[in-house]
């Protein structure tokens, strides 16, 4: 069956770049191509956590503030509670919703917490008053803080309506006059603060945030792109070129088409690949010798011998590349298998549906005999799409 519906459906809805679907296909045109392809959403803790963070941020700085008394103050830290534990437990009901999701670790607030904590210590830096305990934030100070934000969340589309991103905040900086001389688009990042310059991924977004609000105003003050890392709390601002005329070509290049784009496998692009039961090709370049030998952490492509599904047990036959579109063969190599939480439910799954064909084991931890198939990991029937977008069975 051609992958025709869902390729027909996004080009339905018109064809928009954003920059993290820029980036997904200078990464890998495949993977992009894959990412349109409404295959079974995956998400991580990781991705709660960064949802839960802006959202509780986007709340606080929207709090009306109207009739309280200026000088009131140790207001703040029940506000964040209670806006993060609503949040919180949103994100946890779409989690669970979502069809390849891990364990919830309830551990993680404390990493929430500390994030948002973050996250109006950079807010705090911006009026003047890095460094000041949340108890002693008054009203009076966030209302300035809310003052400088001219947007928070707003959506920047290119006139012609191919580009199109969502800001996390634009600020207004004012000089001693209360005039407005500079504007400041900044991402909030919950994720590793770097150690050195951006990654290219990372400025190329906050440039694009840059740009696109430059051409959308012909009139403007100085912009500057800034990542703000709330585990830092630390802010980098990304310099540079233009990214538009990129952007343009990324758009035109990544029209929507029913032949899957060309799969670039490396050893980058493929680690964080959502996509691998539907993709062949960094399985083939796995065993082509051409890439670094996997460590403990392994993606495989298996046959089910036996399972036990109580006991979340299972004997598995390691498979080879029998050809480029995703054939198998069976290589006689057998392991013991323990499957855990989510994992388990999806082999459940693989069980029930009486799918006889091969399996794809994500992330796996490969000990000599037995390998533990974690809540983490991805279990899925292994469907690989071949290049020319035709299933034949
Ligand atoms: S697994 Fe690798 S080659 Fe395949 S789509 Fe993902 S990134 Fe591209």
């Amino acid at each position: 069956m051609a992958q025709t519906d869902t390729a027909s459906k996004y080009s339905k809805r018109g064809h928009i770049l954003s920059p993290s679907a820029w980036n997904r296909f200078e990464s890998c045109p495949r993977q992009f191509w894959l990412s349109k392809q409404r295959l079974p959403r995956k998400t991580s803790m990781a991705a709660a956590i960064g949802t839960i963070v802006h959202a509780s941020i986007e709340d606080i700085i929207g709090e009306n503030l109207t009739g309280r008394d200026p000088k009131e103050s140790g207001w703040m830290p029940t506000l964040a509670n209670r806006v993060l534990r609503k949040r919180w437990e949103e994100e946890k009901e779409i989690f669970f919703k979502t069809p390849r999701h891990p364990e919830w670790k309830d551990s993680e607030w404390d990493n929430a917490k500390n994030q948002q904590y973050g996250a109006i210590e950079l807010l705090l830096t911006k009026v003047g008053a890095s460094g000041l305990d949340a108890n002693l934030i008054t009203i009076k100070l966030w209302r300035q803080v809310q003052r400088i934000i001219l947007s928070c969340e707003g959506e920047l589309r290119s006139t012609d309506g191919r580009l199109m991103g969502r800001m996390d905040l634009l600020l207004a900086k004012f000089d001693a006059e209360g005039n407005i001389i500079g504007w400041v688009v900044a991402d909030l990042k919950t994720g590793k603060v770097p150690t050195g310059p951006l990654k290219p991924t990372v400025s190329r977004q906050l440039r694009f945030y840059r740009d696109l609000l430059a051409e959308n105003n012909k009139v403007h003050p100085e912009i500057t792109a800034e990542g703000w890392y709330t585990r830092g709390p630390m802010v980098v601002e990304s310099k540079g070129p233009s990214v538009l005329e990129d952007a343009y070509t990324a758009w035109e290049l990544s029209q929507p088409s029913e032949i899957p784009f060309e799969a670039q496998p490396s050893e980058e692009a493929c680690g964080f690949c959502d996509y691998k039961a539907w993709c062949a090709h960094w399985w083939n370049w796995r065993h082509s010798g051409k890439s670094p030998p996997q460590r403990m952490f392994v993606d495989a492509v298996v046959l089910i011998e036996r399972a036990d599904v109580e006991k979340g047990a299972a004997l598995i036959e390691l498979c080879t590349p029998k050809n480029d579109e995703g054939g198998i063969i069976p290589s006689g190599k057998k392991f013991g298998a323990v499957f855990e939480g989510p994992a388990l439910n999806s082999l459940k799954k693989i069980v029930e549906d009486d799918w006889k064909g091969a399996v794809f084991l994500g992330s796996v931890k490969a000990d000599k005999n037995v390998w533990r198939v974690g809540n983490w990991c991805d279990v899925l029937p292994w469907k690989p799409i071949p290049d020319s977008g035709i299933k034949t069975d």
